[in-house]
């Protein structure tokens, strides 16, 4: 039979595909079309559409599966960091797995620049430390400064490589699979194709929540079950002629105080009345202006509404108005001359930043009622000192009240453990935005000091229960918060 004969057999509509597999199969085999066990994707793949033309039947492949590791951690943001470095440090052979091309999250491809609540210690203590050494740090306030993204971005790479974490850049998490309750595999992609990789324990540090989903387990977005959600930001940086000259729109300038002369408030009045100078209104009432190094400055001047992370024309259009509001109010400012005279866009942020993703339920909740009380636990992780930070869900909500902050009255508050691991499915916990709180809770503990805080508690606790054979929930926190004294990451 000639090729050509052998693919339109391959492809013949009406066919019983499940009886035919096999052969097509074989005969896709002699042609070469076949590498291993596995179809080569395109052309030579069985046609498995249905009649309504709405479905397509994927063949199945079998994988390359690696099993070399204790920990798998999935999503290198500030969580997935923290917990890759804590687990290779505690004895765990780690796997660490990011979509992007590098490391940091939402504080290097999404070009953050600002810290919030990393007052603590252990590993936030270690990293200011470093960006210290390398002047890499506005302010010395502990607990919150501007740090410089690029620096990050390197000293993320050393410290991962120092510490042993096997990680694997522009490789997507994209399948899971169980066994009962247990998660035994997970499925990424990448230019080397669909590869699996299994290990005892498995860390959700994607901040949206995608492996939890991925293993069935329940989760909510944004109010409930559903969005309104807060909305999302393209952040920027950008080089001005003179940031001196622009320093009363700069938030946080020569002070750590929100409001008051310099503060993060009287900046951002300052700087929206000169957009509107300009003739713009930004999208985000509350537009944002950092100086991150000499005449280097990052903006956080939009919003996105209604948008979830996985609905991607919508994504993709948000990610493409946000960045062309940062133009437009660019252009608009450089018009105004003085010091936004050759006003310059040097970057945007590889992805629009994602505040609400899914939160994956765990053994317990953190709730907006722990806010209210300052709730402690015997397995408490770490100690929140941000209260609720609520941006606008809508357009019209933004113009009457950009951020909003629970109507509560904040008391620190602890993290527990439990709030770390999956309720639905064992073998795998959370760290970072997508653990098990409410809508109100999350708004609080999701800013980046305690994403670095959670991360190490969940890295340290999976290669506990790795290495014991154990699963996360049969572990004490006692244990783990011993292990890290000997680590020398907590005193
Ligand atoms: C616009 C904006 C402003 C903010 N302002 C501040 C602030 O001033 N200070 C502050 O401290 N916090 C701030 N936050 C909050 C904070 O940045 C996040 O909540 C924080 O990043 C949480 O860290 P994370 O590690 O959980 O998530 P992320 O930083 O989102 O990291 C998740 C990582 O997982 C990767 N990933 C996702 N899915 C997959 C997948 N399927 N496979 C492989 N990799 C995957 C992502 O690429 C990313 O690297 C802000 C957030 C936004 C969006």
């Amino acid at each position: 039979m000639l090729r050509e004969e052998i693919l339109n057999d391959l492809n013949a509509p009406g066919e019983n595909h499940t009886s035919t597999t096999r052969r097509n199969f074989l005969r896709a085999a002699a042609l070469g079309a076949v590498v291993g066990p596995q179809f080569v994707l395109g052309a030579e793949a069985p046609q498995r559409s249905a009649p309504d033309g709405q479905s397509f039947a994927e063949p199945a492949r079998t994988l390359s599966l690696t099993n070399d590791a204790d920990v798998i951690v999935c999503g290198a943001g500030p969580a997935g960091i923290a917990a890759a470095i804590t687990a290779a440090r505690a004895g765990a052979r780690t796997r660490l797995f990011e979509v992007h091309g590098c490391l940091g999250g939402v504080w290097t491809a999404g070009l953050l620049t600002y810290i919030f609540d990393f007052d603590k210690p252990g590993l936030t203590h270690e990293i200011k430390t470093r960006l210290d050494e390398r002047g890499a740090r506005r302010s010395k306030n502990p607990s919150r400064f501007v740090y410089e993204p690029e620096e990050m971005k390197i000293l993320m790479d050393e410290m991962c490589v120092a510490a042993g974490v096997n990680f694997q850049l522009q490789t997507r998490v994209c399948a899971a699979f169980r066994e009962g309750r247990r998660l035994r595999t997970i499925v990424t992609e990448s230019k080397a194709g669909r590869q699996a990789w299994t290990a005892p324990v498995f860390i959700d540090t994607t901040g949206d929540g995608d492996l939890g989903a991925q293993a069935a387990c329940s989760w909510e977005i944004g109010q409930g079950q559903e969005c309104p959600c807060q909305p999302m930001t393209m952040n920027a940086l950008a080089v001005v002629k003179e940031a001196n000259a622009l320093g009363p729109f700069i938030s946080f300038n020569g002070t750590d105080e929100f409001n008051g002369p310099g503060g993060h408030l009287t900046a951002v009045a300052a700087f929206t009345e000169e957009l509107k100078r300009a003739g713009i209104v930004a999208s985000y009432g509350n537009p944002t202006i950092f100086h991150v190094r000499d005449n280097l400055v990052m903006l956080m001047l939009n919003h996105q509404y209604g948008v979830k992370p996985w609905e991607m024309a919508a994504f993709t259009k948000a990610t493409v108005d946000s960045r062309a509001e940062v133009f437009r109010i660019m252009r608009a400012l450089r018009k105004l001359g003085g010091p936004w005279e050759d006003l310059q866009i040097a970057a945007t942020a590889e992805q629009i930043g994602i505040r609400d993703g899914r939160r994956i339920l765990g053994r317990y909740t953190v709730t907006k009622q722990d806010l209210v009380d300052g709730t402690r636990h015997e397995d408490g992780v770490a100690l929140v000192t941000f209260g609720a930070d609520i941006h606008a869900a809508t357009y019209d909500d933004n113009k009457l009240l950009p951020i909003s902050h629970g109507n509560i009255s904040m008391k620190p508050y602890e993290i527990p453990l439990r709030a770390l691991i999956a309720k639905d499915v064992d073998g795998l916990m959370m760290a970072g935005r997508c653990i098990s709180g409410d809508f109100i809770a999350h708004a609080s503990y999701r800013v980046t000091g305690n994403a670095v805080a959670m991360g190490e508690a969940a890295g340290v606790v999976a290669a506990i229960a790795a290495k014991s054979h154990r699963l996360p929930h049969e572990v004490e926190w006692s244990e783990g918060a011993e292990k890290l004294r000997q680590m020398g990451q907590r005193v």
